[in-house]
């Protein structure tokens, strides 16, 4: 690390404004050793140590494929389009990397072309609608962000994203065109793989039971503003039955000609208890006619399953009228130990939430159990000059620690306006 960083160094060499910093050596020592060693490490870096370059230089060295997943979208741009072709022009040397986003950033082309036969739009819709019709004839990615527009109709672009609930997986007619599977054999292909906190979780919380997770295997994973990793996790370890994912449900059941009738009632009867609810947060008291619904689900599952299902579109609507039986089946038994519940209006949308008070045993069990090596960092994870609460906080329990002050002169250099 110190030929790279350190005086008369690789970079010093190539880049005319570079400036030694110690701590950044140090940071790049810490994670080569956890990388190489196969351990966690947990750095507190100031700003101004150049936190990037210091993981990105051992991500590269360790030759085998490895996530870096950031708290904003602002990070994983800087990261894939500056920080990368910077290393590389430094090392004279090509990167194989990624960029992925959530799912519900990609086009579905199933749905797309089921939107197109279907045809049903008004007319501001039909423009954007057409936009985009012509865009995913030439797109190489399916990502939103390359849409004018066209793309900011958040109404129209949810009807045809390639968000999970619907995703046929394997089965689709078009997987090996989708963008997603496209898109997760170049993350294959790739040794840095740059993600976002949300996609990570979202994929965690799926892995090993799920077709639908996008992110190839990995052996290590650096997370850069690691100080968002509990929230996120929080967010996405949480479950909520809503009103209109029971009307989504429905739609999408009769449209294939399944009979979801008894479903349609019992979810009338059940949502409509709540129709003088106030607008805000509640606590669950009463779920009347939860029994019926969790009853006309499971027949209704009964049923989708024993139709013939060449397209994998009766497997994925039985799924989600399982998924939505066990998670209603969890409020209805009130086994919601460790998780904070209440049940919530937002306009005329009625949803039942579940969020866990305590990630840090999820975490431990399913992050740093299983991946082999997690590198944390950020500017700010000590409270006191303590790891201690963090550590408790995202149940990371094995590891090292390391703290490096600013490379900057606060004094000197800082003006503060209040
Ligand atoms: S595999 Fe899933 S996301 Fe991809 S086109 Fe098919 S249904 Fe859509």
């Amino acid at each position: 690390m110190q030929d790279f960083f350190g005086p008369g160094g690789v970079l010093e060499r190539r880049l005319e404004d570079y400036e030694y910093r110690p701590s950044q050596v140090r940071m790049a020592e810490a994670v080569h050793r956890a990388l190489e060693e196969q351990s966690h490490v947990i750095i507190e870096a100031g700003t101004g140590t150049g936190k990037t370059l210091a993981y990105l230089l051992p991500a590269l060295l360790h030759g085998r494929r490895i996530l870096v997943s950031t708290g904003t979208k602002t990070l994983q741009d800087q990261i894939f389009y500056k920080d990368i072709p910077l290393l590389e022009r430094v090392m004279d040397r090509p990167i194989q990397a990624a960029y992925l986003k959530g799912r519900n950033n990609y086009l579905c082309r199933l749905k797309l072309e089921t939107l197109h036969a279907e045809g049903l739009f008004g007319s501001r819709e039909l423009r954007n609608f057409q936009s985009i019709l012509d865009w995913a004839q030439q797109t190489e990615t399916g990502d939103r962000a390359e849409l004018g527009s066209a793309g900011e109709d958040s109404e129209l672009w949810a009807r045809m994203d390639a968000r999970r609930d619907r995703c046929l997986g394997t089965k689709c007619k078009d997987y090996n065109r989708c963008f997603l599977t496209l898109m997760r054999q170049k993350a294959m292909e790739a040794d840095i793989v740059v993600v976002n906190h949300h996609l990570f979780f979202a994929d965690l919380a799926i892995r090993k039971s799920d077709a639908a997770a996008i992110l190839p295997d990995y052996s290590a994973v650096i997370f850069d503003e690691a100080h968002d990793l509990e929230d996120v996790a929080t967010e996405y370890f949480g479950f909520h039955v809503s009103n209109y994912r029971l009307a989504e449900f429905i739609h999408d059941a009769r449209k294939l000609e399944a009979d979801v009738d008894v479903v349609s009632r019992a979810a009338e009867r059940f949502f409509n208890g709540f129709a003088l609810l106030r607008e805000g947060r509640h606590p669950i008291r009463r779920l009347d006619g939860i029994d019926s619904l969790i009853g006309a689900l499971q027949e209704a599952r009964h049923s989708i399953n024993q139709k013939k299902d060449f397209s994998g579109e009766y497997e994925t609507l039985a799924r989600r009228a399982g998924e939505l039986e066990s998670e209603l089946d969890i409020f209805r038994s009130g086994d919601l130990e460790n998780y904070v519940s209440w049940i919530e209006r937002r306009d005329r949308g009625i949803f039942l939430e579940a969020c866990p008070i305590d990630v840090s045993g999820m975490l431990a069990e399913r992050l740093f159990t299983r991946v082999p090596a997690c590198v944390l960092t950020s500017a700010t994870l000590t409270v006191g000059d303590s790891f201690r609460y963090v550590r408790a906080r995202v149940g990371f329990n094995e590891g090292r620690e390391l703290s490096l002050a600013t490379e900057f002169n606060v004094r000197k250099q800082a003006l503060l306006y209040i």
